[in-house]
């Protein structure tokens, strides 16, 4: 069995009580006497019966931004930690079965070891819990697939009156069940399709703004994996594309011990510059002038751009987690030139503002009811701000990303739910077709609302301001 350290949660004095907070220390989930960690599914059924009007919410490593899984309102629920609920099940020929406890990290490097991977692109970091990974539909990037939901082949569930299901993708609930925000029932074991590990080569090339803007789509059609990062304030763009290696990159790889292999053409150069002064606003910013903190790291490794060859872990879920306030908004592909120009005028209305670049990432179609990229191709587009040490921000930052959301959001713009969203700026209902059938199932399920939570309610019950 695998279990998390519990590195990843802040303790901090609030009220007379020890609180336990998001990753980012900037929301209250419970007081601690409020958690508890049960160690088999009896433990977490009793949770479930012996109060049966009890509420109650699941947490895996915290990192969702807003108060999703809290239960700071009200003293008498619970968060359930399901730290002690991980570690792999099963291994099939074409899939496996983890426990939805198990970090996303353990999952992948197993798969790495049985020469398998899944057939979802994994997100920057791998530090999330399966359970808590699904449930809010985390993605990486690739037009040809979507999302981790959609690389699942089966649940068990337990549901709010303590009974466990099992739901495939023959059930017709399936696509609500797999990104469920932790209201439809507590994901115990996840099935998830595995295919051969593949070696790839990540090349990493600079380009302008315009060009990115007019090749952006077709970039995402040609290769497997497109990144890109967009300096608006500079008007450059850093790119990865990955694409499959050829023979001979992975027979260096494989010579290489199976470690990343930088590939020896020339560094790239030309993102210097820029980065050295991104890394001084940063540093005002998080007031940190001695560069100390992690967060500079994630822009300090566009210096010196070289060609790396990998698995799709090395390359693209090395990311480094720093405290931050993140918001990304799905804009449907077919409507990306239009972000590009709101964008790009926002940038020139507000200079001096962003200490980090625009992240792109396109996505294909999922089949998670919830999921912004449901039936239809979209465009991630990701802006965030870095915590200073102190868990403060740089000031007026939640203003200018809810007028980033406020841009985005007429283009069908949808917000990730792990991720810091503006309530009051979306009509879910209009933006995602099954909406309105989720909501259905979870008062079906969970008539008492025993897995809600204020925040919740008011998602569900969210309408744009007019
Ligand atoms: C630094 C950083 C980098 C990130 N990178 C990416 C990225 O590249 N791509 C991306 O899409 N997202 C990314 N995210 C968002 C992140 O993937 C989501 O917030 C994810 O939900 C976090 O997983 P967790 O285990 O911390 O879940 P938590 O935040 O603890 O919980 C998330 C939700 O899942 C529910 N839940 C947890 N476990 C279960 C369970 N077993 N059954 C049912 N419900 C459950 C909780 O109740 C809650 O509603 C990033 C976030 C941070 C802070």
């Amino acid at each position: 069995m695998t279990v998390r350290f519990q590195a990843f949660h802040s303790i901090r004095s609030l009220d007379d009580s020890q609180v336990l907070l998001n990753w980012s220390g900037t929301n209250p989930l419970a007081r601690v006497e409020q958690v508890v960690r049960p160690r088999s599914e009896q433990e977490l059924q009793r949770c479930l019966t012996e109060a049966p009007t009890r509420r109650l919410r699941l947490v895996g490593s915290t990192l969702s931004f807003e108060p999703i899984h809290s239960v700071f309102d009200d003293p008498d629920a619970l968060l359930v930690d399901l730290c002690y609920l991980s570690g792999q099940v099963a291994v099939g020929e074409r899939s496996v079965t983890y426990r939805a406890g198990t970090p996303l990290d353990t999952v992948y490097a197993e798969l790495v070891a049985m020469n398998r991977m899944l057939p979802a692109s994994p997100g920057v970091i791998g530090i999330q819990t399966l359970g808590g990974a699904l449930s809010t539909g985390t993605h990486g990037q690739g037009l040809a697939q979507s999302s981790l939901c959609d690389a699942v082949l089966a649940l068990r569930v337990m549901l709010a009156s303590g009974e466990i299901i099992t739901v495939d993708r023959s059930d017709e609930r399936f696509g609500a069940f797999v990104m469920g925000l932790g209201c439809l029932g507590v994901l115990l074991e996840v099935t998830l399709a595995t295919v051969p590990n593949r070696i790839m080569r990540c090349r990493k090339l600079t380009t302008d703004a315009q060009w990115l803007r007019d090749q952006h789509e077709p970039l995402n059609r040609q290769h497997a994996f497109v990144k890109s990062w967009w300096f608006a304030w500079t008007g450059e763009c850093h790119l990865w594309l990955v694409d499959p290696a050829s023979d001979e990159e992975v027979a260096r790889y494989h010579a290489n011990g199976d470690q990343p292999l930088t590939l020896s053409v020339a560094a790239d150069a030309s993102m210097n510059a820029t980065v050295d002064q991104t890394l001084a606003k940063m540093a005002r910013d998080t007031k940190d002038e001695a560069h100390a903190g992690e967060h500079f790291e994630t822009v300090r490794r566009f210096k010196d751009a070289s060609d790396l060859v990998g698995n799709v872990y090395q390359l693209l879920c090395k990311g480094i987690p720093a405290p931050q306030i993140n918001c990304e908004i799905a804009v449907p592909l077919e409507r990306m030139d239009e972000a590009f120009a709101l964008l790009d005028s926002w940038q020139q209305a507000n200079p001096g503002v962003l200490h980090y670049p625009f992240i792109l990432r396109c996505c294909g179609p999922s089949n998670a009811w919830l999921s912004p990229a449901y039936g239809r191709e979209v465009c991630w587009i990701g802006f965030l701000v870095y915590l200073a040490a102190d868990g403060t921000f740089v000031g007026g930052s939640l203003d200018q990303m809810h007028e980033l959301q406020r841009l985005l959001a007429p283009l069908g713009g949808v917000p990730h739910f792990g991720k810091h969203l503006a309530l009051d700026l979306y009509d879910f209902a209009r933006q995602l077709p099954r909406w309105n059938d989720f909501v259905a199932l979870r008062q079906q399920l969970d008539p008492a609302g025993r897995f809600s939570n204020p925040w919740l309610e008011t998602l569900f019950s969210a309408k744009p301001e007019a």
